[in-house]
């Protein structure tokens, strides 16, 4: 622009002879045959040419003026020339000063601003770039301007594409600099300001390795020979220093930059300070060390409590078991010698003395019986468990055989056969099924026949096993608490409270589950759910 301006206030020199209105020659001829001579060379050059009297007043357009202004050099002859060039600022439209008036007020010349648009007669747009410069005589006085302007939409455009992109460069967080082959520093954003803490002064014209801590001072020359091989550099997590002498933790995406020729000139780097991430990253690191250094010592002392718990259980149960054991002795004692005392000497008791005698054999025959469910309940902690192939269907059929009360008269059992196999411990699994069918037969009302179902069901890899009976059934309220021991619902059957317990503590040995649906007057249905065949075996 300033170098076509300078040529433009050339082009009229004084001794070149003058643009039109200029009176110089000597001759009409000779004033004529310059005039013609101007006039050819103007209207063949590739920029628009406007002239004007001292007054402003247009006196010649050459043909790319006409085109861009849409005038005829005819109809523009003598007019003002704000009429024939006029020009807005291209965002604020405000109209901007006509150039030949400010060449006139000053005598130099004017060049227009970089945001001129030319409005055309007909309302068409242009940016324009333009110049304006005096024409003055021989004697250097002034007679007139010349305005040389020319079409710039492209210029334009990539003009503003650049500034685009030059403030996304400026707005970014990420550092990004541009370096020479030889790692000299050549652009240097806001994000590299702020993060480096150098200003682009201190850093163009700079070698970058300015910025690398002295052990990785080799890195720049692998870098710069990975770029002059055409290659990327992308999220390289390294270590720079900042001015301040921080060290500071960044990814780095470096890509080779080229020239129209394809020829690598440089590199663009953008660089993104991870400092904060990698802090993160490492006290995450360590609160999951320490959290694990943690658990390991949790399950230590878990283990270590367990067995000293399991020992415990295990003192216990043998002292419980020994306890119940020996309490026998004395009670099979009293028990028989009560009954003794009843055949030998009743004639010598009175009845009321006999009755007490049948009260102590019959509170006896229920110790009994407590003691031997309780060593029965112990016995399965004991036991070993080692689960095998059970048939259910002759399993129940025994337990029916074996027990008076499970058949008729006594009771209806209807075995839903056929009853699908199991994965159990046999001895345990036959307690679990005698309880719960003699509690289904227990549990009946005293006027009605007690009636039991059983039945199995596939669960995938599992099997349930059901008994049912049309019993006086269980509050739901009661469900949770009747598998615990001595847990009895007042009822008036007699019992212990160790049945369901045993059923449970067996079963889950066993890795199983027990439950039950039902509810007050609705019988009950009982469920054990137990590996079917071909399931992984239970351990022990
Ligand atoms: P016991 O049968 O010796 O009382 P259990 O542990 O076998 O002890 O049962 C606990 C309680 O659960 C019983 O006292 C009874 O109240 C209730 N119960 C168990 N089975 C049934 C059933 N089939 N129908 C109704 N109530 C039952």
């Amino acid at each position: 622009m300033e170098e076509r301006a300078a040529q433009c206030s050339q082009a009229p020199a004084p001794g070149d002879g003058a643009l039109l209105p200029v009176t110089l020659a000597t001759s009409e001829d000779a004033l004529f045959a310059a005039e013609q001579r101007h006039r050819v060379t103007l209207s063949s050059i590739g920029d628009a040419v406007i002239a004007t009297d001292v007054a402003g007043r247009v006196n010649f357009m050459n043909p790319v003026a006409e085109s861009l202004t849409g005038w005829t050099e005819i109809a523009a002859q003598g007019r003002p020339l704000e009429e024939i060039f006029r020009i807005v600022h291209e965002r604020t439209r405000e109209p901007l000063p006509n150039p030949v008036a400010s060449v006139l007020q000053r005598g130099e010349v004017v060049v227009l601003t970089d945001h001129t648009v030319l409005i055309s007669r007909n309302g068409q747009e242009w940016p324009v770039s333009d110049s304006a410069a005096p024409i003055r005589d021989v004697r250097g006085a002034l007679i007139g301007v010349v305005l040389v302007f020319r079409e710039v939409s492209r210029e334009r455009a990539a003009q503003l594409a650049s500034e685009r992109l030059a403030a996304i460069v400026e707005g970014s967080d990420d550092a990004i600099v541009g370096k020479d082959l030889r790692g000299i520093v050549t652009s240097w954003n806001s994000g590299a300001r702020r993060i480096f803490g150098y200003t682009s002064d201190e850093m163009i014209g700079q070698s970058i390795t300015k910025l690398l801590p002295p052990e990785r001072i080799d890195e720049e020359q692998s870098i710069l020979a990975r770029l002059q091989r055409g290659q990327r550099v992308d999220h390289f997590e390294t270590t720079r220093i900042a001015k301040d002498g921080r060290r500071l933790e960044v990814s780095l995406t470096i890509s080779p930059i080229r020239d129209e020729t394809g020829e690598i000139i440089g590199a663009s780097k953008i660089a993104r300070d991870i400092t904060v991430r990698k802090a993160a990253e490492r006290a995450l690191a360590e609160a999951q060390a320490t959290l694990r250094g943690h658990a390991a010592e949790l399950e230590a002392r878990v283990r270590e409590r367990t067995a000293e718990l399991q020992a415990l259980v295990a003192e216990l149960e043998s002292f419980s078991y020994s306890i119940s054991h020996d309490l026998r002795a004395p009670l099979r004692g009293m028990h028989q010698f009560s009954q003794l005392l009843l055949m030998e000497h009743a004639d010598r008791l009175d009845e009321s003395g006999q009755a007490y005698l049948h009260r102590i054999i019959a509170s006896a025959q229920r110790m009994d019986r407590l003691i031997q469910d309780v060593l029965a309940y112990g016995a399965v902690s004991r036991s070993h468990v080692k689960p095998s192939l059970v048939e259910l269907d002759t399993l129940v059929e025994e337990i029916i055989q074996l027990h008076p009360a499970l058949q008729p008269p006594a009771a209806q059992i209807a075995v839903l056969s056929p009853l699908l196999p199991v994965t159990a411990h046999e001895a345990l699994l036959s307690q679990c099924v005698s309880n719960l069918l003699a509690n289904a037969v227990k549990f009946v009302p005293a006027d009605r026949q007690p009636e039991a179902r059983v039945w199995t069901e596939s669960l995938g890899p599992r099997v349930r096993l059901y008994v049912a009976d049309n019993g006086i059934g269980i509050a739901p309220q009661h469900h949770g608490r009747i598998f615990e021991i001595f847990e009895r619902i007042e009822s008036g059957y007699e019992g212990t409270g160790i049945g369901l317990a045993i059923v449970r503590k067996a079963v889950e040995r066993m890795g199983g589950t027990v439950g039950l649906e039902s509810s007050l007057g609705q019988g009950s249905k009982f469920w054990i759910e137990l590996d079917g065949v071909g399931s992984p075996l239970v351990g022990t």
